[in-house]
């Protein structure tokens, strides 16, 4: 079974789908290997149809069933340095090299490489697999999908997000909401500041408010002491304004973000800022000139996950694991609070070290292909008994 799986990781390290490329003939070619098996999927596509998720149901899809769930996308390769061609898998050491192997196409492998076995299994639930894309871009592409899960009348008993964990169970993650912060002023001769106004100035403002909501939440919290740092933060990551030391700078852009722990909402300390803006800045700003604007865009947002009946869920996956691998809170993001806030029960398990993803020379160990292989297996004993999870 190994071999065949990292046989099926080769031919998806193969695909270049960074998040800005398409991800078709990746998904074209789980369609083929579904069409042979005679399993039902459908795609959602995105607006321009360069993309598409894929969800399918292996078994009797009129019961609740199990989702295994993971993205298509990868980051991007620019400016970082392999030792190989990081579109062709690389073994050495006991690990498969490739961008995608650990961020997550070895779970996808694994999925893929037991869908006859699970479609032979007789299994009392249905498995679905929900392949997504533009994951890394703030899990933009599963959106559409989760829609049309929710709309159904069946839902899903629980989902697993195979991100990378060691195979290790999560069950809560913060979220985040990443906005872009566009500042316009009015330019003029720098001799003359009461003339113009200032947006570096004003966007110098803003980002000290951010700084002060930041510092109030670390000392007041709401705190969650799974995580680290136990609270909320925010953080400004670019800025960039101004054309010359002689001209008051009409445009300033800044780029910050909030990583809210489960409990907060990421909008309510978003509106702080933005009130702050609304009430403090811009009236003083077009008194100047009424052209002034305070603008703002989020580029990617994604909830934080805090699973429901976690108690359960978690003891129903040591058991399938057959190990006590607890990993609890983790503080980077998946798709699992998206799939969590539609009411399905989502844990966060794969293959692999999240320390490997992202990085130039991204790998997996095979033993973590393995574990997720037997823990297939497992799984598939367990339902066969009607272990169930939640039930
Ligand atoms: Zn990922």
């Amino acid at each position: 079974m190994i071999q065949r799986t990292l046989k099926i990781l080769r031919d998806l390290i193969g695909f270049d789908t960074t998040s800005h490329l398409s991800n078709l003939a990746l998904i074209e070619a789980i369609q083929l290997q579904f069409d042979a098996l005679d399993i039902p999927y459908e795609l959602s596509f995105n607006s321009n149809n360069s993309k598409a998720s894929l969800f399918a149901t292996i078994g009797d899809g009129s019961v609740p069933g199990l989702v295994l769930s993971g993205h298509t996308d990868v980051v991007p390769v620019d400016g970082q340095d392999w030792s190989s061609d990081p579109f062709k898998l690389r073994e050495a050491d006991a690990k498969v090299y490739g961008r995608g192997t650990c961020d997550m196409k070895g779970f996808i492998a694994v999925c893929l490489s037991m869908a006859e076995t699970f479609k032979h299994a007789d299994l009392p639930v249905p498995i679905h697999f929900a392949f997504s894309y533009d994951e890394e871009i703030g899990c933009l592409g599963v959106r559409d999908l989760i829609e049309e899960l929710d709309k159904r009348p069946i839902k899903p008993l629980a989902c697993i997000v195979g991100e990378p964990t060691n195979m290790r169970i999560v069950s809560a993650h913060k979220g985040m909401l990443d906005t872009v912060c566009t500042v316009q002023g009015c330019a003029g001769h720098s001799s003359l500041p009461d003339k113009g106004v200032n947006a570096i100035v004003a966007a110098a403002r803003l980002v000290g408010k951010i700084q002060s909501v930041a510092e109030e939440i670390k000392r007041k919290g709401p705190f969650d002491e799974r995580f680290t740092p136990p609270h909320s933060t925010l953080h400004v990551g670019k800025i960039s304004g101004g054309t010359a030391v002689n001209i008051i700078p009409e445009l300033c852009e800044f780029e910050f973000e909030i990583r809210n722990i489960p409990g907060q909402d990421s909008r309510q300390i978003a509106n702080k800022i933005e009130d702050f803006a609304k009430e403090t800045l811009l009236p003083d700003m077009q008194a100047v000139s009424s052209n002034s604007d305070i603008q703002w865009q989020v580029l990617a947002q994604f909830p934080g996950l805090d699973t429901p009946n976690a108690v359960p869920l978690n003891d129903w996956m040591k058991k399938v694991l057959n190990s006590d691998s607890l990993l609890g809170a983790v503080s980077y993001g998946t798709e699992a609070g998206l799939f969590s806030d539609i009411g399905i029960p989502t844990i966060v398990c794969g293959p692999g070290s999240i320390n490997q993803a992202h990085r130039p020379d991204e790998f997996v160990e095979i033993s973590e292909i393995e574990a997720c292989l037997e823990f297939m297996q497992s799984l598939i004993e367990h339902l066969q008994k009607g272990k169930l999870p939640l039930q």
